[in-house]
């Protein structure tokens, strides 16, 4: 069977990326004195490594990458010193936020400098629908700082207890919330952000509105960013709420019918009956049988009964309605831990013999799709794929993505089934490519390149993440 481009393994060498590796790290050290330094060798290789480890091709393609410093300012004026030092040394310059991302995105490929904004974590103001904060503060302690305004942030990924707000703009896409405020790129939810350029001296560039663009999901090759302006909304107690449904189809359809506004919810996640054993304190309200498959869903308190309706028109029943106290109060996690990349982590957590494909289906999104790649699967290769579906707003329309877990097979088997899924007319963003354009952005985003060469003139940071950089990068993996 014939299978999709396989991307080209990354270089791991300086010299490859334009870059030195002469480098005089004592004196480095030196000229960084009186900050936050990390040397040791197993806080180093720790600071290099992310949720890479889902793809057993990163795995192998990454294990050896380790910064030769790690430094984590608490100020924007520090992150100026540094970026200075880094100009003059031509250090190899990579950020780093909670570490969560899943592409290998802030592992340093070539070594050098990590630089780790999670002591960058203050909340600096909150006005109505909007507010400020340092570029490292954890989503999570945002979102409970602006709780007692009576406000919420618009979306946030479900890893947001560790999750920075600047790793989440530099290199994530939407989460949860996507479901009513679209994702990170939809305006209006970005309103500001500070960038500190890598040069001597540093330059301060302030993005408003749309211009964040220019840094969003651009995995921190151009520019550093140490603020940020959030929009926030209204808050609202969501109800965690599992309904469940004999056949997958029904999940879909439900969904649909519950998206789109129709029900005011902030999580729709529909979840193949086979990942029910490992989640295993829900056993009670997602039967480990695998005989239901499941949605998860966040509904405003004013909604529940229109959920409830759509659940029962579509042939389905609520195993479980609970606010998030009563969820903790009974030990059980949230909707959100059981949606987006949880549910994928929930299976490897137990069993790395899986990994996983990410899917962005043609609208207006058929159900029928899914269900006929289901048939497919599992008459040729049954048990390989179980499906997942994330329900969200882009651009102001439904967006429908899937996560599907995929029973590991080698990179050959995994780019057959990247081919087949294509031929269907889906999009892959791909979660074993580690450059921007291989995963998701296909191509290179020349307004981004642009505001490289004014943030990052020396081309030093993250380097090997962007094929818009240097003409050896620029080859498609076809060339390669
Ligand atoms: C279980 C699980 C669930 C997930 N769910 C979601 C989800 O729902 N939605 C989603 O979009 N993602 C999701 N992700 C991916 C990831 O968690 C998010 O994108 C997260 O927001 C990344 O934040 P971080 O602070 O961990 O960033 P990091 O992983 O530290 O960094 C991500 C990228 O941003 C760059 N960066 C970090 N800080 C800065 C800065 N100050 N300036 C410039 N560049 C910077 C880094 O260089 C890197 O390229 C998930 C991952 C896992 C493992």
């Amino acid at each position: 069977m014939p299978h999709a481009p396989i991307p080209p393994p990354p270089s791991t060498d300086a010299a490859h990326h334009g870059l030195r590796s002469d480098i005089d790290w004592a004196a480095v050290a030196q000229e960084l004195h009186g900050l936050n330094l990390i040397t040791t060798p197993r806080q180093r290789r720790q600071l290099s490594r992310d949720f890479y480890w889902y793809s057993p091709i990163l795995t192998e393609q990454l294990a050896d990458c380790t910064a030769d410093l790690v430094v984590r300012p608490s100020t924007e004026a520090e992150v100026r010193r540094i970026a200075a030092v880094a100009a003059r040394h031509r250090l190899p310059l990579t950020v780093r936020g909670g570490g969560t991302g899943n592409y290998g995105q802030c592992v340093p490929l070539v070594g050098g400098l990590v630089l780790d904004t999670t002591e960058m974590l203050r909340v600096l103001d909150i006005q109505s629908g909007r507010c400020t904060v340092q570029a490292g503060a954890r989503l999570h302690d945002i979102e409970l700082a602006v709780r007692e305004t009576g406000q919420a942030l618009r979306m946030w990924p479900s890893t947001w207890r560790v999750a920075t707000v600047a790793g989440f703009i530099a290199g994530g896409f939407g989460g949860v919330g996507s479901t009513t405020h679209g994702v990170l790129r939809d305006s209006g939810n970005l309103l500001r952000c500070r960038v500190v350029t890598v040069e001597d001296p540093p330059q301060l560039i302030e993005l408003h509105g749309d211009e964040i663009q220019q840094v969003h999901h651009a995995y921190g090759t151009n520019g550093i960013i140490t603020e940020v302006e959030l929009a926030l909304s209204p808050a609202v107690d969501w109800v965690h709420v599992i309904a469940l449904f004999p056949r997958y189809r029904q999940v879909l359809d439900c969904a649909q019918a519950c998206g789109g506004g129709a029900v005011h919810c902030f999580l729709l996640s529909a979840v193949d009956a086979r990942f029910a054993p490992y989640y295993a304190p829900l056993a009670a309200h997602f039967p480990h049988d695998a005989s239901r498959h499941a949605l998860f869903a966040m509904v405003a308190p004013d909604s529940l009964a229109a959920f409830g309706e759509q659940v029962a028109a579509h042939g389905g029943q609520v195993s479980l309605s609970m606010s998030e106290p009563e969820l903790e109060a009974a030990a059980l996690p949230p909707a959100y831990e059981c949606a987006y990349n949880h549910t994928t982590l929930q299976v490897l957590k137990s069993d790395r013999g899986y990994s996983y494909l990410q899917v962005a289906y043609p609208q207006p999104f058929e159900p029928a799709l899914v269900e006929r790649q289901m048939a497919r699967w599992e008459a040729h290769c049954p048990g390989e794929v179980w499906q997942h579906q994330e329900f969200a707003r882009m651009h102001g329309a439904d967006a429908t993505f899937g996560l599907v877990l995929v029973r590991w097979r080698g990179a050959e088997r995994m780019y057959e089934l990247v081919a087949d899924i294509e031929a269907d007319g889906c999009t892959i963003f791909d979660p074993h490519a580690l450059t921007i354009e291989d995963g998701g952005m296909k191509t290179i985003d020349g307004a981004q390149i642009a505001f490289k060469r004014r943030a990052d003139p020396l081309g030093l940071m993250n380097p090997g993440k962007t094929r818009g950089w240097t003409p050896a990068m620029a080859r498609t993996a076809e060339d390669a």
